[in-house]
């Protein structure tokens, strides 16, 4: 857990995110982003251990049973990042606008991200329902994550 990776990509000069800490609050929430960056898409984050554990969801979360997203795994981002919206300037990391899409609380019904393999509750406007998240070995590349809808 760490969020080196989230500030070296940054200058907190020129971008308004939060610049980021460790925080455990003990909640469990989760936010949906719609980050229209050179190509749009969506930043799923769930907090766990102190930081947002965070993919990038090219087609956003799947609305519907059966249906299957692809779910990028980026850098851990800081809790406060949880509520950001705005603007990241031209040639920053991630330029474009940031708004929240979708937040909530979720919970854990079984495994664990560590495993790679995860069924949780979403309790938001949105999203609502149980989601698994399955860590695949797509090209040896374990950033690449599968979002399935358990429910209709
Ligand atoms: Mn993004």
């Amino acid at each position: 857990m760490s969020l080196e990776k989230y500030k070296k990509k940054r200058n907190f000069k020129k971008t308004a995110e939060p610049k980021g800490r460790f925080v455990k609050t003990g909640r469990s929430r989760f936010v949906v982003q719609k980050h229209a960056a050179r190509n749009l898409h969506y930043d799923f984050r769930l907090e766990a251990d102190g930081v947002l554990k965070s993919w990038a969801v090219p087609k956003g979360l799947p609305k519907r049973r059966g249906e299957k997203r692809l779910a990028v795994q980026v850098e851990d981002h800081p809790v406060d990042y949880i509520g950001f919206e705005g603007r990241i300037p031209e040639g920053q990391y991630g330029a474009g606008t940031v708004k929240v899409f979708d937040k909530g609380a979720y919970k854990i019904i079984s495994g664990s991200l560590k495993d790679g393999r995860i069924e949780i509750e979403l309790k938001g406007l949105r999203h609502k329902g149980r989601y698994f998240l399955i860590q695949t070995r797509m090209a040896g590349d374990k950033k690449n994550w599968l979002v399935f809808k358990k429910d209709s």
